[in-house]
């Protein structure tokens, strides 16, 4: 496995270099929108420490990324009225990563309503920014 890299894209958001639809933040944890949701609300947990994956993540980073993950499904739950949430998380290239900054993905979902494909299309930044405003305030008040 490679060394974490610093200048992945997630550890520039983090920095505050790269700008992101923000829903929540803690000493340990961080959650923007998905600029290329799978479905409306589509949000990445991340722990704040370098963490290429599971696979290098100290246990207790991941713990509280998984407490985070659970906060942020429950407040989806009901902001976006979903009827369930898929949870995935992708651990190397093999194993379908593609930013190397560990980082959990909650996909608010409809029933009967199929996930687009990853990475497919890029939504508007007004709706982005709108749906972001709307989950930090369900987050926050939960
Ligand atoms: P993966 O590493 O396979 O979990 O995929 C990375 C995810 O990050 C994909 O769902 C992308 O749509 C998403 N993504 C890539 N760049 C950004 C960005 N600048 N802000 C928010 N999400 C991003």
């Amino acid at each position: 496995m490679h060394a974490y890299d610093p200048n992945n894209i997630f550890a520039k958001i983090l920095r505050g270099e790269l700008p992101c639809y923000k829903v929540y933040e803690d000493d340990r944890a961080f959650a923007f929108l998905d600029i290329m949701p799978r479905a409306p609300g589509h949000t990445l947990v991340l722990p704040k420490a370098p963490a290429r994956n599971i696979l290098d993540c100290p246990a207790d980073d991941l713990a509280h990324v998984a407490k985070v993950t659970q906060k942020i499904a429950q407040a989806a739950m009901k902001v976006f009225a979903a009827d369930g949430i898929t949870v995935q998380q992708f651990n190397e290239g093999a194993g379908g990563q593609v930013v190397f900054h560990l980082h959990v993905h909650i996909i608010p979902r409809k029933a009967g309503v199929m996930m687009k494909p990853p990475a497919s299309e890029k939504e508007k930044p007004d709706v982005l920014a709108e749906l972001a405003k709307k989950l930090a305030a369900a987050i926050a008040a939960s």
